[in-house]
């Protein structure tokens, strides 16, 4: 792509560093903030440098978090005795969104995969048992929810964690894992159905 000005060229490589931003949008977004007011663009640049300087990570679950703690964690109205294990933080995110889930979380920041060489002390795993082990305040751990990707990697790391909390008494759930809302059987994929048949829930007509 040849550029006008090196302003530009300078302008759309590193925008379409970003992921899921080719070149082509990489340059329409650039001629966009061209055309808008000069603070328009000064709004876009100090947001993302205050995102990386002044964002925390909550010493506790990991989540992004404004402050030393989360907002999750420090909520009175959360259950503190079920912490749901998630890959990253747009799973905390999709999760809330369901407003079907009041406990904790806890961020691992990805999963296992020795073919990416990421073993478990990469990961947030051993700050999840000492949550578990020596809780902060009065509320014992009841229950922890594996929400880990239907990936090898993901079972691999479900395992792992399972095994480290063997010896803890602590409840250990996964998510369920069947067929979409919406989905027909005869196109979903033989796994996924298999499990369904097999994590059956009891069904009432109430
Ligand atoms: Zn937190």
């Amino acid at each position: 792509m040849n550029f006008p000005s090196k302003l530009i060229e300078d302008a759309v490589n590193e925008i379409s560093r970003l992921p899921g931003i080719g070149k082509k949008t990489a340059l329409r977004l650039a001629l966009h903030l061209l055309k808008h007011k000069e603070s328009v663009s000064e709004d876009l640049a100090n947001a993302i440098i205050s995102l990386r300087k002044d964002i925390k990570y909550c010493i506790s679950c990991h989540n992004i978090s404004d402050l030393e703690i989360c907002s999750i964690c420090s909520g009175n109205r959360r259950d503190k005795h079920i912490i749901c294990v998630v890959e990253d933080i747009p799973d905390v995110l999709a999760i809330e969104n369901t407003s079907q889930y009041n406990g904790l979380y806890h961020v691992l920041s990805g999963v296992i995969s020795p073919i990416q060489g990421i073993g478990p002390d990469e990961l947030n795993i051993e700050s999840l048992i000492e949550r578990i082990r020596n809780p902060t305040s009065s509320d014992k751990v009841e229950e922890v929810i594996l929400a880990l990707p239907a990936t090898m990697e993901g079972d691999t790391t479900s395992f792992y964690i399972t095994r480290k909390l063997k010896e803890l008494q602590v409840k250990v759930s996964t998510i369920a894992r069947g067929i979409p809302v919406g989905g027909e059987l005869e196109y979903t994929d033989e796994v996924t159905l298999g499990r369904s048949i097999l994590t059956r829930v009891n069904y009432s007509a109430d």
